[in-house]
């Protein structure tokens, strides 16, 4: 199979595009009380990149590990660069990017950097995708600051405490499809309508972040809305493991999603919710 992408947890895939593999995120080394994904960083033997969506810990910790064993080169944003060259990464291995870049990746594969957005973390904690959810419309960003003390110790791994550096949305272009890739659930509009990959993989946590501000409704609508908009074939979910417990609770059921999807977007979108270390053939048979 020319194409294969296999899930290992929250956000993070290992996508092989003919003999080049990427790294989609790299958070792979988790709390014990998560469910093991059935591969470590330190297990990863080969990586041509590794993409980092942004710089918070459940999506960034690894890239540093995958990267000096293997010299894979980091593609992320500027924070998340900053942090894995002080964590030792060689510079001719950092490629910092803030969306707009066409990145080249092999012959007949490349990468477009678009910019994104993150989930409104600072407006509720994990939801069940089907809560609708209104209000907090009209909060500063100072105020939204002020409500983020995150409380407790974080995993180990790289993290920035200053944000996520710029959530990034990558799409990613084969030769034998396309594939947008999504690790958390926030969007602009203007960047996301029309683009039309075959595939889109799509964060399913948090409260959704549409052009800057908290959608009114639910997770589940906010995801539809995003597929609406892509106009993908094929929407992969991530993001919706228990990888935290205590502060996850289990796995998203995600048939609301799906329905969603299909009222929103059409009921030809195909939808895959994946199962972890499960190489997936993500282009064949695409629907359409
Ligand atoms: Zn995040």
């Amino acid at each position: 199979m020319p194409v294969n992408l296999s899930w290992y947890g929250v956000s993070t895939f290992r996508l092989e595009v003919d003999d080049t593999v990427i790294f989609l995120d790299a958070y792979m080394d988790r709390v014990p009380a998560a469910p093991p994904v059935g591969l470590t960083t330190a297990q990863v033997q080969r990586a041509d990149y590794v993409m980092v969506g942004h710089a918070h810990f459940d999506h960034l910790a690894g890239a540093e590990t995958i990267a000096l064993n293997t010299r894979a080169t980091v593609i992320a944003n500027y924070e998340s660069i900053r942090l894995a060259a002080g964590a030792g990464v060689p510079d001719a291995q950092l490629l910092a990017v803030s969306g707009g870049e066409p990145v080249e990746l092999a012959p007949g594969l490349r990468v477009r950097v678009f910019p994104g957005l993150h989930s409104c973390i600072w407006s509720g904690g994990m939801l069940s995708a089907d809560d609708e959810i209104t209000g907090d419309d009209a909060v500063t960003h100072q105020q939204r600051m002020a409500r983020m003390g995150i409380g407790g110790a974080l995993p180990p791994g790289l993290h920035s405490p200053r944000g996520d550096g710029g959530a990034l949305g990558y799409l990613i272009e084969t030769r034998h499809g396309s594939i947008w890739f999504s690790d958390t659930s926030g969007y602009w509009t203007g960047v996301v309508d029309g683009l039309r990959p075959d595939v889109a993989i799509l964060a399913v946590a948090g409260r959704g972040n549409i052009d800057g501000e908290p959608i009114q409704g639910s997770l589940a609508s906010f995801v539809a809305s995003q597929a609406r908009l892509l106009q993908p074939r094929r929407v992969v979910y991530c993001h919706h493991d228990d990888w935290l417990p205590g502060v996850t609770r289990g796995r998203q059921d995600t048939a609301g999603v799906t329905r969603r999807i299909h009222e929103e977007a059409g009921d030809s979108v195909d939808t895959v919710d994946p199962e972890y270390d499960t190489p997936m053939a993500i282009l064949d048979n695409l629907p359409g």
